[in-house]
């Protein structure tokens, strides 16, 4: 064969310039389009070998990969099929070349070109991101075919020549340019086959060998470094679940995250029909919210990694998880918001909020005391899943869990029995009492569990949400926090009590305090309760401390702007009161300051001076 030259079917516009400015910081794919090609390569030979169509010794397929920093070439060598003269024009000058056009086409009418999930489709071409000049020797593994070498500058042209080369299969040598010295470091391309390579399905070495001495001189590549396989190319979620142990599950996590803690469970995905997934998800132990680490979740195609922004893939309380989804069926060269209408994404979102609810279902029923455990650590996902996703509430509806006080827990059919005959108010509604902080709330929760009444607890920052979201869910519940009125309202039953002052007195008491309050604040409220009832006490009208929270949460009260509104509410039946009024003048403003101080301290909002004050007038007291 004598040496042949040739121009790529030319087109009005010369691509090569326009490969190289393209995506300009995503040219680090190069390695992850030409090693999946010499995957696929190697992957067909092992095919046509288990048909018998390949005759001969298949030996070690590992694919290599190597720098040369002198020569400033990076080398991709693969033991695959190989092709023949014939193929590479047809392969690469024309399929290649014209789908890379294609992509390219495509890809510029776009306006955002960062879009484009995993920018698969540009393929060998891409090579020319990097490199001046590209080499490909070429041996086909059919028997009497010559090896062929195709070199091309990146203009139109190129050369097309025999090659000496012996073995099956292929080698790209790519003749790095100016711009791209640093994929001539080892630690970068390490890191990118750690990013891209991880888990193909073909062993891949990669080692930086010493400035080669040309083969003319007579003396062998010399190399420096011994190669190390660098990928696992069956990672767990390519195995059958039946093959695998908790151990196997465990160790892929740790595979995947290095240094972190266990996960909890985690579901395993496989389906074929009517889109291909495989992948393994995990629940990570969650117990606040600031420790959510969001999108940790791998997309892969083929054991190829795409990327790990999944946001537009998986639904966004799913990116809570953890672990990994292999899907071909994911069009991984269109933009991400073409994805979210995208029928097939719709269905893979459905699959897997569909899995992990029977997953969480399947642990509920097969051993409650262990869900009950994993609760904690579990419960802001399904939380976050409940609010977010309506289909996956109504699963989840079943086994979400409410925790009191007393450390047990309830589903919400089983609590709104547990609290019904006592907790139901005059109109008929279940009432829910509930503390975001035992501690603070003490004399709250005990005037609550003196009347036999439940209180829940909730801590986690999402229940302020989704409390208010399970009473719109939940016909015929509300829930009020402890402190959000004195006992004898919160659940109202109608329960009159007559005021033992007379009118005026009962003003002459309300003047009192009002007096002493902060009245941007506090208002004062008489209320004729049991006399076996405080005295006094502060209360934060629920509807009111929820609009400040939610204006809080959505960024609207930075600064805590917002005055936080509280009632002072005396007890006008109780003795203190009545005696309160018979006493001398300056007597009379101590108590009331005292009675005052007392309940602010009860809430927790005694502070400062106004701490201080009390502190030394007690100490006068005693
Ligand atoms: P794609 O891989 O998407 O088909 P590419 O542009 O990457 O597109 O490659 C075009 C074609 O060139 C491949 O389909 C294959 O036939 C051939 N080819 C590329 N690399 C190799 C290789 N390492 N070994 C054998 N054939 C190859």
């Amino acid at each position: 064969m004598t040496t042949e030259r040739g121009t790529i079917a030319v087109q009005t516009e010369n691509i090569f310039p326009i490969i190289k400015k393209f995506l300009y910081s995503d040219h680090e794919i190069f390695l992850r389009e030409l090693i999946s090609n010499a995957v696929d390569a190697t992957q067909k030979l092992n095919k046509l070998a288990a048909m018998g169509e390949a005759t001969g010794e298949i030996g070690n397929t590992t694919i290599e990969v190597s720098i040369n920093k002198k020569k400033k070439t990076i080398r991709i060598k693969d033991k695959g099929i190989g092709m023949n003269a014939a193929e590479v024009k047809r392969y690469i000058n024309q399929v290649a070349f014209s789908s890379a056009n294609e992509f390219l086409e495509k890809y510029k009418g776009l306006e955002d070109g960062k879009n484009i999930i995993g920018h698969f489709g540009l393929g060998f071409y891409s090579a020319f991101m990097v490199a001046d000049t590209v080499e490909l020797i070429t041996k086909s593994y059919k028997e009497n075919e010559h090896a062929v070498k195709w070199t091309c500058d990146g203009s139109p042209e190129f050369t097309l020549e025999e090659s000496d080369k012996k073995e099956r299969g292929t080698e790209i040598i790519l003749h790095i340019n100016e711009e791209s010295k640093e994929f001539l470091e080892e630690s970068k391309i390490q890191s990118l086959l750690d990013k891209y390579c991880k888990f193909l399905p073909v062993e891949i070495q990669f080692g930086e060998k010493d400035s080669t001495i040309s083969a003319a001189d007579g003396e062998k590549e010399k190399k420096i470094k011994i190669p190390n396989i660098i990928n696992n190319p069956s990672p767990a979620w390519t195995k059958k679940p039946s093959d695998l142990t908790d151990e196997d599950y465990k160790n892929f996590y740790n595979e995947l995250y290095p240094y972190s803690e266990a996960p909890l469970f985690w579901i395993h995905l496989n389906v074929d029909y009517p889109f291909n997934l495989t992948g393994i998800l995990y629940f990570p132990k969650i117990k606040k919210s600031y420790e959510i680490q969001k999108n940790k979740i791998q997309l892969y195609s083929n054991q190829v990694f795409v990327t790990d922004e999944v946001k537009e893939i998986v639904p966004e309380w799913l990116t809570l998880l953890h672990g990994v989804i292999d899907s071909p069926d994911i069009p991984l060269n269109v933009s991400r918001s073409y994805l979210q209408s995208d029928q097939n994404v719709k269905k893979i979102n459905n699959y897997i909020t569909k899995k992990v609810a029977e997953k969480l279902e399947e642990l509920f029923k097969k051993d409650r005391a262990e869900f009950e455990q994993k609760w904690e650590n579990i419960n802001v996902i399904v939380k976050y899943g409940m609010l977010s996703d309506d289909k996956f509430y109504d699963k989840a509806s079943a086994f979400c869990l409410l925790q009191n006080t007393d450390k047990k827990y309830f589903t919400f059919e089983e609590y709104k029995e547990h609290i019904k005959i006592n907790q139901t108010d005059k109109s008929k509604q279940i009432i829910a009492l509930y503390t975001n902080n035992t501690i603070d709330h003490h004399v709250y929760v005990d005037a609550a569990k003196n009347r036999g009444y439940d209180v829940l607890e909730v801590d986690n920052v999402i229940d302020n949400h989704f409390i208010s979201f399970i009473e719109q869910k939940l016909s015929g519940v509300q829930f009020k926090r402890v402190d959000a009125d004195t006992i004898d309202k919160l659940i109202d039953k109608d329960e009159k009590i007559e005021s033992v002052l007379s009118e005026a007195e009962q003003n002459s008491v309300k003047e009192l305090f009002e007096k002493i309050i902060d009245q941007n604040a506090g208002t004062v409220v008489l209320n004729a309760q049991s006399p076996d009832d405080n005295p006094i006490s502060v209360t934060k009208p629920e509807f009111m401390r929820r609009m400040k929270e939610m204006s809080y949460s959505n960024g609207m009260d930075f600064a805590g702007m917002m005055p936080e509104q509280y009632n002072i509410v005396i007890n006008t039946n109780h003795p203190a009161i009545n005696k309160l009024l018979k006493l001398e003048d300056e007597e009379k403003e101590n108590a009331v300051k005292q009675l005052h101080d007392l309940a602010l301290l009860s809430q927790g909002m005694l502070k400062g001076n106004d701490l201080t004050a009390f502190v030394k007038r007690s100490f006068g007291m005693v």
